[in-house]
């Protein structure tokens, strides 16, 4: 992330926001759907804030500030991320992650952890000197945390208290997918800024730009989020995962179907992706059942109109919620083939079309 510039569904909403730098809250939560750019948001907003000499609001990219950001060491600028984050991003390589306590160093250097899926209450502890520093360039000094959701208890309890009495000139954006599940005292602390998902126009016309082809189909398995269907179109081979289709077409066909080979293969993946495919074609069977237009998986239309006569609509929203319920628990199984071929298993058993015709 070494530069730091909105996309361009965000710059409207940006300058906007940006305009009112005056009476600027010290703490935002700015949330919205997943793979919409909201990092990429925050940052470019940091590099904004810091600006010396801001244009619309909006970073000049030319001045000592804008310089710093761009080079990734900018020293009244943290990121407050997961180690595992931080590593994919990068951070070990930049200075400005590479001080003393950050989450880089310790899960590079010589810890023996393994690196946290958590945002540690430590890395919000080390913050202190920071905040009692003054302002390298006498602006806005920013900290950015993402995802607010990998915040446990304790940091969250630990941030609170930060919030509660913000150090002078210091500015806090959050970015979470689901503010829901945020610490409702954390959240009365924050203004919010929800970020809308671009139209499927402006999306598509974005991803062409950055060459994706096929763009529309990456952009309804992204579920319309034009960042992830990138990113998907960079590291899958195609926008239906193949066990997913190989799953459709045996549902389609009905009866005796294995699902232990799939099992196999899925469970391979963390659980909670391959569910969400799963209640991502479960909505896709409801709007086929709806007469409405395929929102994930336009390539399956065929078989989920087939699917879509054998479920009856309470039936839909039965298997939806179960599949709700195992995504909550997909984290803490013992066993994720066995648990995989269960989920695989309760779904086939919903399609059977023997089912359909007893009922
Ligand atoms: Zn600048």
């Amino acid at each position: 992330m070494s530069t730091a510039q909105f996309f361009p569904w965000q710059v409207d909403v940006a300058q906007q926001w940006l305009g009112q730098r005056e009476r600027f809250a010290h703490a935002w939560l700015v949330h919205g759907l997943a793979g919409i750019g909201k990092r990429e948001f925050v940052f470019a907003a940091a590099a904004a804030l810091m600006c010396e000499s801001p244009v619309n609001g909006l970073a000049c990219g030319q001045c000592l500030a804008c310089g710093w950001v761009a080079k990734g060491h900018h020293p009244d600028l943290k990121r407050i991320r997961p180690e595992v984050m931080a590593l994919e991003e990068g951070a070990d390589q930049e200075d400005e992650d590479g001080a003393e306590g950050s989450p880089a160093a310790e899960a590079t250097g010589s810890s023996k952890r393994a690196p946290s899926n958590d945002i540690r209450v430590d890395q919000i502890r080390n913050l202190a000197p920071w905040f009692n520093n003054a302002t390298h360039r006498s602006g806005f000094r920013v900290a950015l945390i993402y995802p607010a959701e990998a915040l446990t208890h304790i940091s969250g309890n630990a941030l609170l208290k930060v919030l509660e009495e913000p150090p002078p000139a210091t500015i806090f954006l959050l970015v979470a997918d689901a503010p829901d599940r945020l610490l409702p005292t954390l959240l009365s602390r924050c203004r919010r800024l929800p970020l809308a998902t671009p139209s499927a126009a402006i999306a598509q016309a974005w991803l062409a730009e950055q060459k994706v082809t096929h763009a529309a189909a990456w952009l309804a398995a992204s579920g319309g989020a034009p960042v992830l269907a990138k990113k998907m179109a960079e590291t899958q081979p195609q926008p239906c995962p193949e066990w997913l289709s190989t799953f459709v077409t045996s549902l389609e066909k009905g009866a005796g179907m294995n699902v232990g080979q799939l099992a196999d293969t899925i469970s391979k993946e963390p659980a909670s992706q391959w569910i969400e495919l799963l209640q991502r074609l479960v909505i896709d069977i409801n709007l086929k059942a709806h007469g409405l237009e395929i929102r994930y998986f336009p390539v399956l239309h065929k078989s989920l109109a087939v699917l879509c006569e054998r479920l009856a609509v309470a039936q839909l929203s039965e298997l939806a919620d179960w599949l709700n319920q195992q995504r909550r628990v997909a984290g803490h199984t013992l066993n994720g083939k066995l648990f995989a071929h269960a989920v695989l298993q309760r779904i086939a058993a919903a399609c059977q079309p023997t089912r359909a015709s007893a009922r």
